[in-house]
């Protein structure tokens, strides 16, 4: 039996299928002499250059110059890589790729069952918010976002009802409810984890469901929005919201529109902006770049106007960089997020976005901006400290990039060269801010050693003592914590609804590599590892 990448495989894929078969699902061919032509699908033509040999299974474009065998024909039509392409075709042909290990087994079966249940679930929600009365309140809080039900549909929005309405629905099916709790929809009790909450199901770039964001629809609850844990079935840095409903636009438009919450996306796409995506609720991460290459190299990012906005634009830049793609930075001014400024714009919004995207500058011109964004420039130690703030994001470069960065920026700023020099420690992309000379002039920035805050320590608290949550939870709101402990604390109370005070230990797997070290830290601590009830 071949493994999934041997030669083997490719072989015995290879004899069973036929390239001509599978070109004319996308291609009319016509025979002439021995080849079938067509119009060729990877680029615009009047007239067939696109051959296709059928005995060497080979096929050519004298267009583009495009050409391979029937898994480059797949890679490129289905916008996927080879190992996509692969199984793609041998699921078709029907060979079985790899003779699984028991556990290897036991986790492609459990994996598929996860992603049938929550395709289930993403119906059930989407019924429940059309089709009955609980789904009402729902309806009215898309209403209130004018949000229109044709939107809604395309994103398969949903209505989590209260109570064990999903658990009911799945003994009437005689389906395993064991297998939407592992999915993360469900407490054990079976009460829904999403209940009375309007659902967003994030779908791979295929349309499958693989795990669900929740926003409340009361207006005294904390959290506005909860979301699924991490699953074997959904790794969050991996996928892109709306991906699937935006990938055609985005061929045609040539760029993809990169936002950060699911219902700037949602309005967007309202809106009639159908190439824009989001990141959902991370970071953009190397892995969701690399995704996005998939579809195109150009990425217009839009990020809400505040600090960490301003910081996150800084940082996509540079990763997009570092896969050859390029970036223009738009700003939102007058709204919070795009989903705030669209809907202020009502039936303007087209217009007003096209205004906004004309003006987006590149991605670098953008930092340049925003180095020296609130300093004046012809105040000797501003200059300097904007001048550090460029060097130190330039240094973050792909090192093609950094010499003509480094003149651009000395150019716009007018100074000379040597504040803008790279640092030794500076090279190849691990900028460092180290102590500054130039830091003491009022303006320095934060220093970097990590202090214990209260907020740590509640953290390290609570990954000891797990069960102190029902006391914390009823008093204090993530709100009230710094930034930067809110996103584990919301996981790691969520961890505890879903599984109880041993849940954090099955679930720690799922959390970034930072917090699990966070955690693990708390648990190798002496001092706050005593087990006192
Ligand atoms: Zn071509």
């Amino acid at each position: 039996m071949p493994t999934a990448t041997s030669d083997d495989a490719f072989a015995e894929v290879k004899a069973k299928v036929d390239l001509v078969k599978i070109v004319q699902e996308h291609v009319r061919l016509t025979k002439r002499n021995r080849d079938l032509w067509g119009l060729c699908p990877f680029h615009q033509e009047d007239s067939p250059s696109f051959k296709v040999n059928p005995q060497m299974q080979s096929w050519y474009c004298f267009g583009c110059e495009r050409s391979g065998d029937v898994f480059t024909f797949v890679e490129l039509i289905e916008k996927t890589d080879k190992r996509g392409a692969l199984q793609m075709l041998a699921e078709r042909a029907g060979v079985e790729l790899k003779k699984l290990s028991p556990e290897q087994k036991e986790r492609s079966d459990s994996r598929k069952r996860m992603l049938a249940m929550l395709k289930l679930a993403a119906q059930y929600y989407e019924y429940v918010l059309w089709s009955t009365p609980t789904g009402e309140t729902g309806r009215r809080l898309l209403a209130s976002r004018q949000v229109a039900e044709e939107t809604a549909r395309a994103f398969q929005l949903g209505y989590a009802p209260a109570g064990r309405g999903f658990a009911e629905y799945l003994r009437a099916k005689k389906r395993s409810l064991a297998d939407a709790q592992e999915a993360g929809l469900m407490r054990r009790d079976g009460t829904d984890f999403f209940a009375e909450r309007l659902v967003i199901p994030i779908r791979d770039e295929r349309g499958q469901p693989l795990a669900f964001t929740a926003r409340t629809v009361r207006q005294d609850e904390q959290r506005k929005y909860i979301n699924s844990p991490e699953t074997p079935a959904y790794i969050k840095g991996r996928v892109i919201f709306g991906l699937d409903l935006a990938r055609d636009e985005i061929a045609r438009k040539g760029h993809a529109v990169l936002m950060e919450g699911q219902f700037d996306v949602i309005t967007a796409h309202g809106a009639g902006i159908k190439n824009a995506v989001a990141s959902s609720g991370t970071a953009l991460t190397e892995d969701q770049v690399r995704l996005l290459k998939r579809f195109t190299d150009e990425l217009l990012l839009v990020f809400d106007s505040d600090r960490a906005g301003r910081a996150a634009a800084q940082k996509a830049v540079v990763l997009a960089a570092a896969h050859q793609m390029r970036t223009r930075v738009a700003t939102i001014e007058g709204a919070k997020d795009p989903d705030e400024f669209l809907r202020a714009a009502g039936a303007e919004a087209p217009k007003w976005w096209d205004e906004l995207a004309a003006k987006a500058p590149s991605g670098f011109e953008f930092g340049m901006e925003d180095a020296a964004a609130g300093l004046n420039l012809s105040n000797a130690n501003h200059v300097e400290l904007a001048a550090r703030r460029l060097r130190e994001w330039i240094a973050q470069f792909p090192p093609v990039l950094q010499e003509e960065y480094r003149e651009r920026a000395k150019r716009w700023m007018g100074v000379s060269g040597h504040l803008l020099a790279a640092e030794p420690d500076e090279r190849r992309g691990s900028a460092r801010p180290g102590p500054q000379k130039a830091a003491n002039n009022g303006l320095s920035a934060p220093h970097m050693g990590k202090k214990m805050t209260v907020g740590r320590y509640l953290l390290q608290l609570l990954a000891v003592r797990p069960a102190a949550f029902e006391r914390v939870r009823t008093k204090i709101t993530p709100e009230e914590l710094d930034e930067e402990d809110r996103g584990i604390y919301v996981r790691m109370l969520e961890t505890y609804e879903r599984g109880g005070a041993s849940g954090l230990e099955n679930e720690l797997a799922g959390y970034p590599a930072e917090e699990q070290d966070l955690i693990r830290r708390a648990w190798a601590a002496p001092s706050t590892s005593s087990k006192t009830s």
